[in-house]
C-alpha cells in the first residue's frame, strides 16, 4: 500500500506513512485509513507540525481504531493528556491548536463506499465465527479494498473540515503523589476519596477501606 510516501514516513512533510501506524496499531483497517487522513488533513489545515508536548490537542467522538491513527500521526495520546475521548460513536475529530487557538473539526463521510452493506453483513459472520472460508476471505478482501480507497480518494471525498471556534480544553494537571491509607500504595491524590479524614484510593474506597 503506497500512500504518497515510502516507509519511512513522508520525508516531504514530516508526516509517519501509513505503513508506520499500521504497525502500531496492529492491522490496516478502513478505520485506520480514516482517522490517518483525519490526522494529516487536519494538521495540514492547522499548519502544524507533530506536536513534542500538548500545543495540539484532540477531541476524539469515537473509540474506535481511527483514535490510534490520530495519536501515532498526530502525537496527541492518551498519555499526554492531549488526547480527549467522548466517545458518541461517531467518526469526528476536533484539533485545537493551543497556539494560534484556531480548532478544525474534521468529519468522516462514507456515504458513498458501496462495499459498506456487504462488509456489514459479512463482519457480523466473522466476528461471531459463523462465517465459512470463503465469507471470510471475501470480507478481509473488502476490508483491504475499503482501506486502500480511502488512502487514495481526493480528501474532500473522504472528509468534511471545518473551522470551529471551542474553548481551550483544559491541560493535564500535574499530581502530587500520596500514600493510601488502605493499601499503603502511592496514588494520585486528585483521584482519592477522603473517609474518616484519611484518603484512599479509589479500590480501597470501594471495598470500604479502612475499616476500624
Ligand atoms: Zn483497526
Ligand atoms: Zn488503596
Amino acid at each position: 500500500m503506497n500512500y504518497n510516501n515510502n516507509d519511512k514516513g513522508n520525508s516531504m512533510t514530516g508526516y509517519a506513512s501509513f505503513e508506520e501506524t499500521v504497525r502500531f496499531h496492529g492491522h490496516a483497517c478502513p478505520g485506520l485509513a480514516m482517522g490517518y487522513r483525519a490526522a494529516i488533513a487536519a494538521m495540514e489545515a492547522l499548519g502544524v507540525e507533530r506536536p513534542k508536548d500538548e500545543e495540539l490537542v484532540a477531541i476524539a467522538e469515537t473509540d474506535a481504531c481511527g483514535v490510534d491513527a490520530v495519536q501515532f500521526v498526530t502525537g496527541c495520546t492518551a498519555g499526554k493528556g492531549n488526547l480527549i475521548i467522548r466517545d458518541y460513536g461517531k467518526h469526528v475529530f476536533t484539533f485545537f491548536d493551543r497556539k494560534s487557538g484556531r480548532a478544525v473539526r474534521v468529519l468522516i463521510c462514507q456515504n458513498d463506499m458501496r462495499e459498506r452493506t456487504e462488509m456489514d453483513e459479512l463482519r457480523k459472520k466473522v466476528f461471531t465465527g459463523i462465517a465459512d472460508e470463503q465469507e471470510s476471505a471475501r470480507f478481509y478482501c473488502l476490508m483491504h479494498e475499503v482501506t486502500e480507497n480511502l488512502l487514495v480518494l481526493p480528501v474532500d471525498r473522504v472528509l468534511k473540515i471545518e473551522e470551529v471556534r471551542i474553548e481551550p480544553p483544559i491541560k493535564a494537571r500535574i499530581f502530587t503523589s500520596i500514600t493510601c491509607a488502605g493499601c499503603g500504595e502511592p496514588v494520585a491524590d486528585a483521584k482519592t476519596r477522603t473517609v474518616k479524614g484519611k484518603q484512599v484510593c479509589i479500590p480501597c474506597f470501594e471495598e470500604g477501606k479502612p475499616e476500624e
